[in-house]
C-alpha cells in the first residue's frame, strides 16, 4: 500500500541528504514587524537560497534520491520559474541532463536564464499545458524522469527540510507563516514542524487571483480556478485535478489560509525593502503582507517564510516608487 503523506523520518533522511547541497539560510528578527503584531517576528530569509528560492530544496532532494541509473536518464519538468532554475542547478550539481520544456511564448530572457544554470531547453507549443505535453512525451518515450514542481514526495521532504530549520532556529513558535500555491512547501513545513511539535500553528498565505489550493481546500477536492495576473506570479498555477498528496497534506495539517491583496503584496515588499533591506518576490512577501495588514493572530512567536527573491528588477524598482498594484504592462 502506498504511503499517504510525507513523514518527519522523511524529511530528516533529506535533510542529510542535501545538506551539502543547499545553503542554512539565517533567521532574522524583525523589530518593525514585531512591533506591528505585538509578539516576536522571525524572517526565514529563505529567497537567500542558491538559484533565489527554496525550490532547490526539493529539487535536490528528488535528485539525490535516484538511483544512478535513473540519474543517468536525466530529469525533466516544464516550469519556467523558481522549479525550472532549481532543478538544473541540481542537475548539474550532481552531473545529470536537465531538460526544461517551455512554450513558445516563454520571454527570451527566462530561456537564456535557464540554459545558463547548465540546462537543456526543449521549445514547444504555444501553452504550458503543451510544454507538460512534451515533458509528458520524454518520459514516456525516453525513461526521462519526471521531476514535477510539488506534488511529488522527495520534492515535499526537501521543502520540508525548511521547517526543520526554523524550528531549531526559534524553537519557542507558535505561528509559522508559509506562502501557498501547489503546496509543496506548505505540505513539508507542516508536517516537519507539526512532527516536532504538534501544537505548533501553520498558515498557508495566497493570492485572491487564482488560488487553486484555497478554492480546492473549500471545495473539499481538486479544482481548477481561472488565473489571472498578479504581483506574486510564483503563487499561480492550478494544484493538477489528479493531486495525489499536497491537497490532502493541506487540508488535514494547515490551521488556516489566508488571502492577501496585490495592494497588500506590494506594500509587503515595500516594506521587505524600506525596512528589513530585502529584495523579495511577490510570493517571498506575502507573509509580511498579510503581518502589515493585521491579518494574522498569534499568542506569541511567529515565523514567515520569505521564499524567494526572483523579481524583474524594473518591476521591483516600480513597486518601490509606489506603483500600487500590476502595472499595465506585466497585466496584458
Ligand atoms: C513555488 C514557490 C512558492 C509556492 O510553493 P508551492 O510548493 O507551489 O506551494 C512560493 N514562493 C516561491 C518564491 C516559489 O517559487
Amino acid at each position: 500500500m502506498q504511503q499517504p503523506f510525507v513523514s518527519l523520518d522523511d524529511i530528516q533522511a533529506a535533510a542529510a541528504r542535501i545538506a551539502g547541497e543547499i545553503l542554512r539560510t539565517p533567521m532574522a528578527q524583525s523589530a518593525a514587524l514585531g512591533d506591528r503584531a505585538g509578539v516576536p517576528v522571525y524572517l526565514k530569509l529563505e529567497h537567500q537560497q542558491v538559484t533565489g528560492s527554496f525550490k532547490l530544496r526539493g529539487a535536490s532532494n528528488a535528485i539525490l534520491s535516484l538511483t544512478s541509473a535513473q540519474r543517468a536518464l536525466g530529469v525533466v519538468a516544464a516550469s519556467t520559474g523558481n522549479h525550472g532554475r532549481a532543478l538544473a542547478h541540481a542537475a548539474k550539481s550532481q552531473g545529470a541532463v536537465a531538460t526544461i520544456c517551455m512554450s513558445r511564448l516563454v520571454p527570451d530572457n527566462k530561456v537564456s536564464e535557464i540554459r545558463r544554470l547548465g540546462a537543456q531547453v526543449l521549445i514547444g507549443g504555444n501553452s504550458q499545458d503543451e510544454a507538460q505535453e512534451e515533458v509528458d512525451r520524454l518520459a514516456a518515450d525516453k525513461g526521462v524522469i519526471m521531476v514535477p514542481p510539488f506534488d511529488h514526495p522527495a520534492v515535499i521532504a526537501g521543502q520540508g527540510t525548511l521547517g526543520l530549520e526554523i524550528m531549531d532556529q526559534v524553537p519557542e513558535l507558535v505561528t509559522v507563516l508559509v506562502p501557498l500555491s501547489g503546496g509543496g512547501l506548505a505540505s513539508g513545513v507542516a508536517a516537519a514542524v507539526k512532527g516536532l511539535r504538534p501544537g505548533t500553528r501553520v498558515i498557508g498565505l495566497t493570492i485572491e487571483r487564482g488560488a487553486a489550493m484555497k478554492a480546492s481546500l473549500d471545495a473539499g477536492h481538486p479544482v481548477q480556478v481561472e488565473e489571472l495576473p498578479s504581483l506574486a506570479d510564483s503563487l499561480g498555477g492550478g494544484i493538477g485535478l489528479q493531486n495525489t498528496l499536497t491537497f490532502a497534506m493541506c487540508r488535514d495539517l494547515l490551521d488556516d489560509v489566508i488571502v492577501v491583496t496585490e495592494e497588500e503584496i506590494a506594500a509587503g515588499i515595500r516594506h521587505a525593502y524600506a525596512a528589513e533591506r530585502e529584495i523579495l518576490e511577490g510570493a517571498g512577501a506575502v507573509g509580511i503582507a498579510a503581518l502589515l495588514s493585521g491579518k494574522v493572530r498569534s499568542s506569541g512567536a511567529i515565523a514567515v517564510i520569505l521564499s524567494g527573491r526572483n523579481i524583474d528588477m524594473g518591476l521591483h524598482r516600480r513597486i518601490i516608487n509606489g506603483a500600487s498594484a500590476l502595472p499595465a504592462e506585466e497585466a496584458a
